[in-house]
């Protein structure tokens, strides 16, 4: 057996041979897996949805009624799911492009990574009786002293210093004896590697992810041009529901979605099968955000104050200047100031029900629903001032008529401009959406001053005003994503 080598020495690395990794399901490659499984979780969750919504089963927490569904709609459902189907066959020959070029995956490698994760721990150690030193301890004299019951803390201190740690290695054949790893280092090592590098990527592309979406959506909205040609497509869905997350014209469905998960997995260096965990999880939380509905229950609509409701004021004809920030956090939205700031919306909602729900009765000739209350508030106008005097006077004609419940300042402001935004879209809005508007609104005023807190059971929105009400009012959950503690 040949000499020890020196304490300072950093333990060896482990060699490895590399294989090729097999498929997590025999029958399918990971890289197809990737691609099929977001499409299979839409649908699924899409399904999902959809039988909530024919069988009716949680009236209770949806934030449009059926008939809202029926009549503000500016497109047929056949359509959505056509667009759908076409942007995700784009998705896929794009992501069969991608992995055609990604290198074959490999194992073999993760116990050698582990040890340089190891190594790089041994090295970072050297650095302790320094540091200690700075607040004038003596890190070497402490590891003397705690040395014998505490081998590990006093090898720590010492500045990763462990000479009792060794192993035989084989060395160019012969059996050499050679420093080795405190199992500390190993664990911490594997800590690393296999939980907070992976956690560090999820962070990343979700960050790359929403920083593309928004910047490129708010252009969507900022620029007539972009609107009209491209994202007016996605706002033909007033009141969106799962299967319309992804509906949207084909160039804009590749920029933003496909582009936005590509790029964050590419950046990210992510391996194939985190790329399934982050594009299935991306899938999901886009169709959440589209269910119409504010479940309590749902995680997903809590684990960020970016959900359905919040995203559902972006798709109202006075909010859909607003919100822009997706899928999964507001923060772009905070910073830049283009929250929807108009506080408590229940009454704007009310009256999109209550005018729907007229039409449909109108169809049926049975009688309709009322109710609910508006809220203050005042915030700089900033990003909005151009906006608003930009604003055509027709959106302006509007004003009065259609907002009885936005405060004035900032919400007037980007209301002023959310209007014009739909008058500009002459295909899926234009003047009929707020003429219809504005006649709705005289229509419900005057049901209101009638009956001023009856509802009908048959709307199946018993409380919901007063729930919709709270929760705006920072009591409740928040569901419907506006100004309030954390939106
Ligand atoms: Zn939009
Ligand atoms: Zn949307």
């Amino acid at each position: 057996m040949a000499n020890m080598t020196a304490s300072s020495e950093l333990p060896p690395l482990p060699e490895y041979t590399l294989e090729p990794l097999p498929p997590l399901l025999p029958w399918i490659s990971d890289a197809y897996l990737s691609l099929a499984l977001p499409v299979l979780a839409y649908w699924a969750m899409s399904l999902l949805f959809h039988v909530i919504d024919e069988l009716d089963m949680f009236p209770q927490y949806r934030l449009h009624t059926p008939a809202e569904v029926l009549k503000r709609n500016h497109v047929s459902r056949w359509d959505v799911f056509r667009d759908v189907i076409i942007q995700q066959g784009i998705q896929t020959v794009v992501g069969l492009g991608l992995a055609l070029t990604d290198p074959e995956p490999m194992q073999g490698k993760a116990d050698y990574d582990v040890s340089v994760w190891a190594q790089r721990l041994r090295i970072a150690q050297r650095a302790i009786p320094g540091l200690l030193s700075l607040v004038g301890l003596d890190a070497v004299g402490i590891a003397k002293r705690v040395g014998q019951e505490q081998p590990m803390l006093s090898g720590a201190l010492a500045g990763g210093i462990y000479p009792e740690l060794t192993q035989t290695v084989l060395l160019a054949g012969q059996e050499t004896l050679a420093p080795a790893f405190a199992s500390w280092e190993i664990n911490a090592a594997k800590a690393i590697y296999h939980l907070g590098i992976p956690a560090m990527q999820f962070v990343i592309a979700i960050l790359i992810v929403d920083t593309w979406q928004y910047f490129l959506h708010r252009a969507m909205h900022m620029n007539k041009w972009l609107y009209t040609t491209f994202h007016s497509r996605h706002h033909r869905l007033y009141v969106p529901y799962a299967y319309g997350a992804l509906y949207n014209h084909p160039f804009e469905g590749f920029l933003l979605d496909t582009c936005g998960a590509g790029i964050a997995y590419l950046l990210t260096g992510m391996t194939c099968r985190q790329s399934m965990w982050f594009f299935t999880m991306s899938t999901v939380k886009t169709v959440d955000d589209h269910c119409g509905y504010a479940f309590p229950w749902d995680p997903l609509q809590h684990v960020t104050s970016n959900n359905a409701g919040y995203h559902d004021v972006h798709h109202q004809s006075w909010g859909i200047k607003t919100n822009f920030s997706q899928p999964f956090f507001t923060f772009w939205d905070g910073i830049l100031g283009t929250k929807w700031t108009g506080g408590d919306v229940s009454a704007r909602y009310e009256r999109a029900r209550i005018a729907a729900q007229k039409k449909v009765d109108a169809d049926n000739n049975s009688p309709a629903v009322t109710a609910s209350s508006p809220a203050e508030s005042k915030q700089s106008a900033q990003p909005y001032s151009n906006e608003a005097t930009e604003a055509t006077s027709t959106a302006r004609a509007a004003q009065p008529a259609l907002e009885p419940s936005i405060p004035a300042g900032k919400a007037k402001l980007q209301a002023l401009g959310s209007r014009q935004q739909v008058l500009d879209d002459k295909q899926g809005g234009g003047k009929a959406v707020l003429a219809e508007e504005s006649a709705e609104e005289a229509q419900a005023q005057q049901q209101l001053r009638r009956s001023p807190r009856k509802r009908s059971r048959s709307s199946g929105l018993k409380g919901f005003a007063d729930r919709v009400g709270e929760s705006l009012h920072g009591k409740g959950t928040g569901v419907l994503g506006v100004e309030n503690s954390s939106r």
